[in-house]
């Protein structure tokens, strides 16, 4: 029995089997000589690999080019190369003269084209050096037949153990046959944790060394409250935890007594808990545990889902999305954020020019406005969508007015077309901006004027203001929500709005975490969004706080210097509360 403590990130405790999930980037080339007679069974597998890469790179280049309408440069580059004849020529040559097995001699052949490449003084040709390198990792895999397994074909009870987990294969896994899941990277607020939480499966993140300490097939125990994850335990720890998971089940049972109570601290002062949702199926759950509203449909994921790969949903797959969503909620608020493509969250489709910082890239509002044509597909997809509820809509990553601006004459426009079909929509839809990059905290003010809401979302705000990447676990010890930077953009979120007479709503992690919810009422927060397993949790400190105390406890939370500090604060006022 070995133990290892990571980052905990999704709660509850799985126990099962590992299975070991690597990413296959590097092929394992194996090198052996072969007779002159086997050349031209050689030269023919390579043939074949060409032949069938060429027939990917062009069914990606369809799916490209109905999106954009046109073809992709990068895409046509490849084709050429793997028709050219000199690389041709060169590979036959010395498959005849070196006597080597077909998967080496490309890699060698690729290897001598690409530094001549690096070589040259001309920079357009510099770069394509890169180029190569991905046409070749393309060959060498299907020379080797190496494919990724798909965590969508799970048919046993697993435990997914692995270094990197993409939000994209997150989204597609069998999670019926997931227990848990172990990662050696990723953070609390990586989206991979956020789709951990909504499935419900435990998860662990940040154990850089796993891989190599786990085999496929050991019996694991994880614990995604604690961060402990204990490999080949004993019998009795395996009973011990059963037990624990027997008594969660109760409690479970406990807070569903809560569900029909208000969210109002003692004194009566109310707030809205709403649930945040990745995908329409999850509408009926967020229902069950007493959410008042969908306070954050992360719509982007419905493009990250298997059957959108190849492209964008079309206005239609849209339609019926948020339609399910809006029947399900009745008359209950759904707000609808429009999609936060790329950062981590990017479809193979649209992954053709490489960003260096994509975090600070074509991520959010600037992907939909970059592509506006198929901004107006999903706003025109929620406006016709709305007559089947109460929608909202939000902007994420808004970092200026213009942008706002921007986002909202879309908007217009996407109206006015689908009065032009006569397309009936509500005639009360309230857009609002989401407050995550410090820009447009410090300038609340004047987002406000053309904001129906704000909804702050404090995982990417905490990235942003404190220069901490959240898919970072080396840094993730700096992602502190306590930080008097977040605390003063909060507060100076929250004051705006309310003097413009808009209200505040918080869609990030921190709005999920019980122990913030007296500082965060204290601040004036008006609606809380977070995973649904979290509602009861929240509503049931929420209900044992005093608006008075919350609103001292935040005033001397204010005019702490340090993260330390306030968490003493914190620690102090829960003790006194007897928590
Ligand atoms: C946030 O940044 O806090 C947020 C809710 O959006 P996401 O986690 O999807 O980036
Ligand atoms: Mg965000």
């Amino acid at each position: 029995m070995k133990k290892l403590t990571g980052v905990p990130v999704s709660k509850g405790i799985g126990i099962g089997k590992a299975f070991l999930f690597l990413d296959t980037d590097f092929p394992k080339i194996p090198q052996f000589r072969i007779e002159k007679r086997q050349t031209a069974e050689e030269w023919a597998r390579f043939l074949a690999a060409v032949h069938e890469a060429e027939e990917h790179i062009k069914s990606l280049q369809r799916a490209q080019k109905s999106l954009t309408g046109e073809d992709d440069a990068i895409l046509n580059a490849h084709l050429l190369m793997l028709e050219d004849t000199d690389f041709h020529e060169r590979i036959q040559k010395r498959l005849e003269t070196n006597l080597q097995n077909i998967e080496c001699t490309v890699r060698d052949v690729a290897q001598e084209f690409s530094q001549k490449l690096i070589a040259s003084p001309v920079q357009y040709l510099r770069e394509r050096a890169v180029d190569i390198a991905d046409i070749t990792k393309r060959l060498l895999h299907i020379l080797l037949n190496v494919k990724k397994p798909s965590l969508a074909d799970l048919t046993e009870d697993v435990i997914i153990v692995t270094r990197e987990l993409l939000p994209s294969e997150a989204a597609t896994m069998n999670r019926r046959h997931v227990k848990a899941l172990v990662m050696g990277g990723g953070s609390r607020t990586s989206h991979t944790a956020i789709l951990a939480k909504a499935f419900e499966i435990p998860a662990v993140f940040g154990l850089s060394g796993i891989t190599s300490e786990v085999a496929s097939g050991d019996t694991l125990i994880v614990d995604g409250t604690t961060g402990e994850v204990v490999i080949k335990p004993t019998a009795k720890r395996i009973e011990k935890c059963r037990m624990i998971i027997a008594r969660a089940r109760e409690e479970h049972g406990e807070h569903e007594a809560l569900r029909d109570l208000p969210a109002e601290t003692a004194d009566g002062c109310r707030v809205i808990l709403n649930a945040n949702i990745e995908f329409p199926e999850e509408a009926e759950q967020v229902l069950r545990y007493g959410a008042e509203g969908i306070g954050l449909y992360r719509s982007e994921f419905l493009f990250l889902n298997a059957g959108f790969n190849a492209g964008y949903a079309e206005e239609e797959e849209q339609f019926r999305a948020y339609s399910r969503v809006l029947k399900t909620m009745g008359n209950k608020p759904v707000t609808i954020r429009t999609v936060d493509m790329g950062g981590d969250k990017i479809p193979p489709v649209f992954r053709t020019g490489e960003e260096k910082n994509p975090l600070l890239g074509v991520r959010a509002i600037r992907f939909s406005l970059a592509h506006p044509e198929l901004f107006k597909v999903q706003l025109r997809a929620v406006l016709r969508a709305s007559v089947f509820g109460t929608v909202k809509i939000l902007f994420p990553m808004i970092s200026g007015l213009t942008e706002l601006e921007m986002a909202l004459s879309a908007l217009e426009e996407a109206k006015r077309e689908c009065r032009e079909k006569g397309q009936a929509f509500s005639g009360h839809i309230e857009a609002g901006a989401m407050i995550e990059v410090p820009s447009a905290a410090v300038i609340a003010d004047i987002l406000a004027e053309k904001s129906s809401f704000f909804s702050l979302g404090t995982n990417d705000l905490i990235q942003y203001a404190l220069a901490v990447d959240r898919n970072n676990e080396q840094v993730g010890y700096l992602s502190q929500p306590f930080h008097p930077a977040v605390l003063r953009l909060i507060k100076r979120t929250i004051d705006a709005a309310h003097s413009a007479g808009i209200k505040v709503a918080m869609c990030g992690e921190l709005a999920g975490n019980p122990s913030a919810a007296a500082v965060l009422v204290g601040l004036g927060l008006d609606e809380f969004s977070m995973s649904a397993s979290q509602i009861p949790l929240v509503k049931q400190n929420i209900r044992r706080l005093d608006s008075e105390t919350c609103r001292a406890l935040a005033k001397r939370i204010l005019t702490c210097k340090t993260v330390q500090e306030a968490e003493a604060v914190m620690k102090e006022e829960e003790g006194a509360r007897g928590i």
